[in-house]
């Protein structure tokens, strides 16, 4: 399996996606929410394979939520960088990944498909992302 890295502008954020898609196939997903709306949000997932954000300094990273709350979105305090959304899910979590924060964002070509998922229940939410996201670990470093 191929490991894409990537980071936020500052590097606070890193990134390690494993997945065995060929970065020229994958098409991101431009969610229409009104929070991804305003980032031009381009994500990237894989349900075979595992993301993991390490975050260098935990104090300046912000762990947005809003509307149903089921989400954490990502967003480095120092740069300002959305890396990607994620979502605890007992003891398990499942992401996405901004195309844009990866090193290879060049080969990822493929314009953005528009996703509506306003309509979504929070049962529904959960159950299409444990389907469609990537199993995925964060971790925060300690000083
Ligand atoms: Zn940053």
């Amino acid at each position: 399996m191929q490991i894409l890295t990537g980071s936020c502008h500052c590097g606070n954020i890193g990134v390690s996606f494993a997945t065995d898609l060929p970065s020229a196939d994958m098409v991101p997903r431009a969610c229409q929410c009104s929070f991804c709306r305003l980032h031009s949000s381009a994500a990237v997932s894989d349900p075979a394979g595992h993301i993991t954000f390490t975050v260098h300094e935990p104090e300046h990273l912000n762990r947005y939520t809003f509307g149903l709350g089921s989400t954490e979105f990502l967003i480095c305090q120092t740069c300002g960088v959305y890396a990607g959304a994620f979502m605890p899910d007992g003891e398990n979590a499942y992401a996405n990944v901004m195309a844009g924060i990866l090193d290879a964002r060049a080969e990822i070509s493929s314009p953005p498909i528009p996703v509506h998922r306003a309509q979504e229940n929070l049962e529904e939410r959960r159950t299409r992302r444990r389907a469609m996201w990537t199993p995925a670990t964060l971790v925060q470093e300690s000083r």
